[in-house]
């Protein structure tokens, strides 16, 4: 197929990956508001070209648009509360804080009105040294220390989201031996499985995450561990039981399983304040709302999602005649995710020959070429295409290029076959050592997973707003690597 001009594609590319029709082009849904080529051709966000950022700070290097993440973080706020304004007068956005987390991050999640969900005692240190009410503040985690408890309490958080019927008791004993009220919420798995396009519904969960809704889950005959739960709860004086929680996956684009979760535990909420004679007056939905990665992942519009899933409450609450609880949500990724991309510069180049079936089953076996391009970072500053083959996208972004699309798998500089950035991306042929290369969509779990895997240094942040640039978390140093280290 080389030397086609007309034909580019290559038979080791996925199905799904297409030939751009403009290499140089930023491919809509995956860049953050303010990123574009300058009148050089050169990647630019809000005017200040990458080769700039990379002077004055390195790579790699987190980018990300502070005025896009607020206007995500808004517009997931406005097309909520609207949604719901007419059932419970609107709804709670916790920015899920495991996805990125500093204090910058939390004081423009202030700002813009949202609260924060937290679920180590690490991520409430960032909160507290942010300064963010602690009334505006979630505590998540499946294993939560006594001391993260403590923390809790300390901080007067607004709510602890208890995973077990064991932790109940602590968080319990706990506030009795302070003193104080806890605000709880109890995290249910109500069997509902969301992954991307499609849900799967079960009835019993084998994960190790909250507390199971089917009918057989304990030693008490009939119970579920859920109902055994807010029985529990509604028994404890230290404890002020808010309501239930559940969060269902993530990267799910289909509102169903979203409308699905909410709708199941609705009916198990009306059942158990009928039951116990109680009012929960809160139900939180969790997060896990997709972005896109590629140009062939298709999220849906805040509001789109959002009117799915109030029409679900809407009708449930009606049809089982309660008042509708106050509703949360958690999103992380679909807040920060495109916000951000990653600049690397461009390493050794390697091309590769590989064996393929021929076109049709008579003919041998075909050789492809496939280019290997390094950069200067890898699996340490992006683990998702290792941890769960999550697929990116890269652009040449320190020049455009009129050259032929190659077939290219963007690669680390660890220690390790599995490193890879990008596992198939068409870039321009003439890519070279010292091009910068961009990968967008790299904003949620990206900083928030990197380690120092071969002693590298873990990249700073840094956050763009109205055309100039700041570190909000700064890359690591040297000295740092060697700080833990005691000598002896
Ligand atoms: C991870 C997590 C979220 C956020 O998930 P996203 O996919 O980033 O939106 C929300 N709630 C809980 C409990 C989580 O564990």
């Amino acid at each position: 197929m080389t030397g086609n001009s007309l034909n580019h594609a290559s038979l080791l590319a996925p199905e799904w990956l297409a030939v751009p029709a403009d290499l140089n082009a930023l491919q809509d849904p995956l860049w953050a508001a303010g990123v574009a080529r300058n009148d050089a051709g050169e990647l630019a966000i809000d005017g200040i070209p990458v080769s700039e950022l990379q002077r004055q700070f390195g790579t790699p290097l987190f980018v990300m648009s502070e005025n896009d993440f607020r206007t995500r973080a808004r517009a997931f706020s406005d097309a909520f509360n609207d949604a719901f304004a007419d059932i419970c007068g609107g709804v709670d956005v916790y920015y899920a804080g495991k996805s990125f987390l500093c204090t910058a991050v939390v004081r423009w999640v202030e700002e813009e009105g949202l609260r924060l969900d937290t679920a180590s005692g690490g991520e409430l240190a960032v909160a507290h040294r942010a300064g963010i009410p602690g009334a505006d503040v979630a505590l998540h985690g499946n294993n939560k220390s006594d001391g993260e408890i403590h923390r809790a309490l300390d901080m007067k958080l607004g709510r602890i989201v208890v995973d077990s019927l064991a932790e109940l008791e602590r968080v319990a004993r706990i506030a009795a031996t302070r003193g104080e009220t806890a605000k709880v919420m109890l995290r249910l798995t109500p069997g509902v499985h969301a992954h991307t396009h499609e849900f799967i519904a079960t009835a019993h969960e084998d994960q190790k995450f909250g507390l199971s809704m089917a009918g057989d889950s304990t030693d008490v005959a009939g119970l579920s561990a859920a109902e055994e739960a807010v029985a529990a709860a509604a028994g404890f004086e230290s404890i002020e039981l808010l309501g239930l929680h559940c969060h269902i996956g993530s990267q799910i684009f289909e509102p169903d399983g979203f409308a699905l979760a909410a709708e199941k535990l609705l009916r198990f909420l009306a059942a158990m304040q009928e039951k116990y004679s109680i009012v929960m007056p809160e139900l939180d939905l969790g997060g896990g709302y997709g972005i896109a990665y590629t140009p062939v992942d298709t999220p849906r519009p805040p509001a789109e999602i959002a009117q799915a899933m109030a029409a679900v409450v809407r009708s449930t609450c009606a049809e089982l005649g309660i008042t509708a609880p106050r509703i949360s949500i958690e999103p992380g990724r679909a807040i920060v995710g495109s916000t951000t991309f990653t600049l690397y510069e461009v390493g050794t180049l390697k091309t590769v020959r590989v064996d393929v079936p021929g076109p049709d089953e008579s003919a041998e076996n075909v050789t492809h070429p496939r280019r290997y391009v390094s950069v200067d970072g890898g699996m340490s500053d992006n683990a998702r295409p290792v941890l769960y083959d999550a697929d990116y996208s890269a652009i040449l972004a320190s020049r455009t290029s009129e050259a032929a699309p190659q077939l290219s798998r963007v690669v680390g500089k660890h220690c390790e076959s599995g490193d890879i950035v990008v596992r198939d991306v068409y870039l321009p042929e003439d890519v070279a050592a010292g091009d910068l290369l961009a990968v967008p969509g790299t904003g949620a779990y990206c900083w928030a997973l990197s380690s120092n895997y071969n002693y590298l240094a873990r990249p700073g942040v840094v956050a763009v707003r109205d055309g100039s640039a700041r570190l909000i978390v700064r890359g690591e140093t040297e000295q740092d690597l060697l700080n833990r280290d005691m000598g002896v």
